[in-house]
């Protein structure tokens, strides 16, 4: 069985929490504007084909990834939805795209030319534009680039423009005013299109929860379906709750005492300043759970426990308040009793963004959903 481990370490991912997330997010749009799942990077650590099934089901017509691998991925898990590849794919991967259904993303004509000449195929494939309105990563800024991919699409009988989109840099913070630039440059850009075609998005999940009537006919919703706040300075405006889908758990696996004076872990850099007890977690940097996280804390029967030491590549020591059993439960992310850690605590003590620490939490660490 695929699905069993050996190891007292997982994350537990709620499916509820998705679906929630989801749901909130459609009802709270305007009834034109469909739910695009964003699940790249193996659903940002969550688990791809479980969190894909679960928007599907809580009302999310469309998925997109960032490479054409993580869409056959879940075609392979037996997604048969729509996936659009959002980052770039090779002139190549149409063909492979083609025959799996997916679609992908053009910006550049050159591209779209090669691809052309290379896929032999009579399938349609499905193509969304990218235009750069100011992210500067893709996307075709050039009024007559744009007019000739449009050109060309048009003339190519398996080639169709299915959409249109762009990606917003600073959606998620208080200060609106390079969003707005962006927002009127991609207004700009649409009226350079004779014809529209039938998808239009630009919104990732800050700019669906902030400016829902700004987002066209789709949300590509990521990190706000994990339940995960865009940002830590929109965290207080967000006009419905979210619901954090994402636990981290492990077990003491050894529990001793130490005498003051006595030392732990590599560079042997802790020393007890007086006898106490010490239990071993087995995660470590190996797991994502990396060295920088030497000093912050864990919750062991629902205290705070500091991580004490160098963290291992497999395992590290935390200070105990007392004698504790092997085999307790100890939570790195999560809730115990009245203690949450939030994926937000671990950002912050690792001065990073919520979105980096799921998806570092490494595949070595089985995925349990609830
Ligand atoms: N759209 C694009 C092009 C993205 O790269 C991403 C993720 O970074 C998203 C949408 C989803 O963004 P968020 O997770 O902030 O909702």
């Amino acid at each position: 069985d695929s699905s069993s481990f050996y190891r007292d370490t997982w994350v537990e991912i709620d499916l509820d929490c998705i679906y929630q997330n989801v749901a909130n997010m459609k009802s709270y749009l305007p009834n034109r504007v469909e739910v695009m799942a964003v699940v790249k990077a193996n659903a940002y650590g969550h688990g791809d084909v479980e969190v894909a099934k679960t928007a599907l089901e809580a009302g999310a017509t469309y998925l997109a990834v960032a490479f054409l691998d993580e869409a056959i991925s879940l075609r392979r898990g037996g997604i048969e939805a729509p996936i659009l590849v959002l980052g770039a794919s090779r002139p190549s991967d149409v063909v492979v795209a083609a025959e799996n259904n997916i679609a992908l993303t053009v910006f550049n004509k050159e591209w779209l030319a090669e691809a052309q000449q290379l896929y032999k195929g009579n399938k349609s494939v499905l193509f969304h534009l990218k235009l750069d309105t100011g992210m500067g990563r893709l996307g075709v800024k050039d009024k007559a680039e744009l007019l000739s991919i449009l050109e060309a699409i048009d003339h190519y009988p398996y080639f169709e423009l299915e959409g249109v989109f762009t990606h917003f840099a600073t959606a998620d913070e208080i200060d609106t005013s390079y969003f707005e630039e962006q927002y009127h440059s991609f207004l700009q850009m649409l009226e350079w299109m004779p014809l529209k075609p039938k998808m239009i998005h630009c919104g990732n999940s800050a700019t669906g929860l902030r400016f829902p009537d700004m987002v066209f006919n789709a949300v590509r919703l990521g990190i706000g379906m994990y339940g995960m706040t865009p940002s830590l300075e929109i965290k207080d405006q967000l006009p419905y709750e979210l619901h954090e889908a994402f636990s981290f758990h492990s077990r003491l696996v050894h529990v001793k005492q130490i005498a003051k004076g006595e030392k732990v872990s590599y560079g042997a850099t802790f020393t007890a300043d007086e006898d106490m007890w010490v239990g071993t977690v087995p995660v470590g940097y190996a797991d994502g759970w990396i060295r920088k996280l030497q000093d912050t804390y864990v919750l062991v029967e629902g205290e705070r426990c500091q991580i004490i030491g160098r963290v291992c590549m497999d395992q590290f020591m935390v200070r105990l308040p007392r004698k504790i059993p092997t085999g307790t439960k100890v939570t790195l992310i999560g809730g115990q009793n009245d203690e949450y850690i939030h994926v937000d605590d671990i950002a912050k003590s690792l001065d990073t963004i919520n979105y980096e620490i799921t998806c570092t939490i490494s595949f070595r660490v089985p995925r349990i959903f609830l």
